[in-house]
């Protein structure tokens, strides 16, 4: 069996890391959450009290001196910022709700994009984000972008919320959602865009087992080769 590089992207809530997870389980490939290492650096300058928009600083303050590493938990992958379990803290509302500034600073981005090539530099891997398979694995074997409607992911991370006895409205997590399309898709360094070669697919209406299903025929594809 080859060991390939997928790439997953899209807009925020499509279900990129829960179908990731899924595929990384299948192939017995690692996974790489790149959003959790912006939310990392995001939660740290908030934590600082930083300028969010001073490149300099965030790069001089917290990209130099923040070491982002993945454990395996006993049910979902941990993250840590120099040895700090930040898997929950990186979920906040107050990180969601702007990692998007910290992710529009191009050293931070060539920064992270750098230590995600060299995680993914072997192989065996799923990664998602929003840039993997334009900027950071343009090369990558199977590229997906997944998108759902504004509806559907609001609707989605709202059944998720109340299960962790979250409460935002509907109509907040719709406009939290849109915002943050509109500013990652609206940056100048590697906005959020499908990938000339990338496969659309659009889970909408689709179970997660049918999508995870869809990828696994494309992966069984090259397999086969
Ligand atoms: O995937 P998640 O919602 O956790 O990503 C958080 C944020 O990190 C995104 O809204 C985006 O601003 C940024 N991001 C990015 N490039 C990636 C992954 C995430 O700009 N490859």
């Amino acid at each position: 069996m080859k060991k390939l590089q997928i790439a997953i992207d899209g807009p925020a809530s499509a279900g990129k890391s829960t179908v990731a997870k899924l595929i990384a389980k299948k192939y017995n490939y690692l996974y790489l959450d790149t959003g959790a290492m912006y939310r990392v650096i995001t939660l740290m300058a908030l934590r600082n009290n930083l300028d969010l928009n001073n490149e300099r600083i965030i790069m001089d303050k917290i990209v130099d001196h923040t070491d982002i590493s993945f454990k395996v938990g006993e049910d979902d992958q941990l993250v840590f910022a120099n040895n700090e379990d930040v898997t929950l803290a990186i979920r906040q509302e107050n990180v969601t709700n702007n990692v998007s500034t910290i992710a529009a600073l191009s050293s931070v981005r060539s920064a992270l994009t750098e230590k995600m090539q060299l995680m993914a530099k072997n192989g065996g891997i799923v990664m998602d984000g929003r840039d993997i398979g334009t900027t950071v694995l343009p090369y990558a074997d199977v590229k997906i972008f997944l998108v759902a409607s504004v509806k559907e992911r609001a609707l989605r991370r709202f059944k998720e919320n109340q299960q962790k006895g979250i409460d935002v409205s509907l109509e907040t997590l719709e406009q939290e959602i849109e915002t943050r399309d509109y500013k990652d898709s609206h940056r100048k360094v590697s906005p959020l865009t499908q990938a000339e070669d990338a496969q659309l697919i659009d889970t909408t209406s689709m179970t997660l087992e049918e999508v995870v299903n869809k990828i696994s025929a494309i992966i069984d594809q090259i397999n086969n080769k």
